[in-house]
């Protein structure tokens, strides 16, 4: 892992890029929440960037979350957000140990959070593939709004999230941001939910994630450096 103090430097120069990113969208630079994606990275790693101030914290993996959250205890002002693929049978783990998981793109998934934790509704985002064919993960943005229906009453949605295909340039990875916000709109006013929540952009492209609306962007090597296999 980095050293602390080049943990704490990163994450500053993010920050800094974030404001930069806010101010040239006229949004407040507090509209956007830095969520560290911190799999593979060790406790310490973690810890480093707790005491420099980061507060949001994303995970993969179910288990490795679980022994790192234990391990981390302390770190009481800490926010989990469960941003990987999520099996049904890790699902009753997954509720006691996130805050958020950002990854609902069934109904069957929906119902086996709510089975585990029926009340309060767990925090969920849907995940929506918006490159279609060349995204591996997600529902189809048509299919959205039937999940929503078929699932708002037992779990709180809060927005979307999205992990556009790889693009060569954060350029490229635009449109695909701009479609995610254009379906939050257009799903908030037939809903009727707030829909708050886009999460979208990681390292190479949360600049321009901002810049189309992002208010969480999930970054891991911009801070901890590359991840340990
Ligand atoms: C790993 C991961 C990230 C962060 O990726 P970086 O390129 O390290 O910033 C963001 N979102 C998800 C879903 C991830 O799995």
């Amino acid at each position: 892992m980095l050293a602390s103090d080049e943990i704490a430097k990163r994450l500053r120069e993010v920050r800094e890029r974030i404001a930069q990113a806010a101010k040239r969208s006229a949004r407040p630079p507090d509209a956007i929440r830095l969520v560290l994606a911190s799999k593979t990275q060790p406790p310490d790693a973690i810890r480093a960037a707790y005491l420099a101030g980061a507060r949001d914290f994303g995970e993969n993996y179910v288990q490795e979350a679980a022994s790192k959250r234990a391990e981390l205890a302390d770190l009481s002002e800490a926010t989990w957000h469960f941003i990987g693929h999520l099996q049904s049978n890790k699902t009753r783990l997954a509720v006691r140990i996130f805050d958020i998981i950002q990854t609902l793109d069934t109904a069957r998934l929906a119902d086996a959070i709510a089975r585990a934790r029926p009340s309060p509704p767990m925090r969920v985002l849907i995940e929506v593939n918006v490159g279609g064919e060349a995204s591996k993960s997600g529902i189809a943005a048509d299919d959205v709004e039937s999940l929503i229906a078929a699932t708002r009453d037992r779990v709180e949605i809060a927005g979307l999230m999205t992990i556009p295909p790889p693009s060569e340039s954060a350029a490229a990875a635009r449109r695909y941001f701009a479609e995610l916000r254009m379906l939050r709109e257009r799903l908030a006013a037939r809903s009727g939910l707030a829909l708050s929540e886009l999460s979208m952009g990681m390292t190479e492209d949360f600049e321009v994630a901002i810049e189309e609306g992002a208010t969480l962007v999930r970054v891991g090597r911009a801070v901890f450096g590359e991840r340990p296999k």
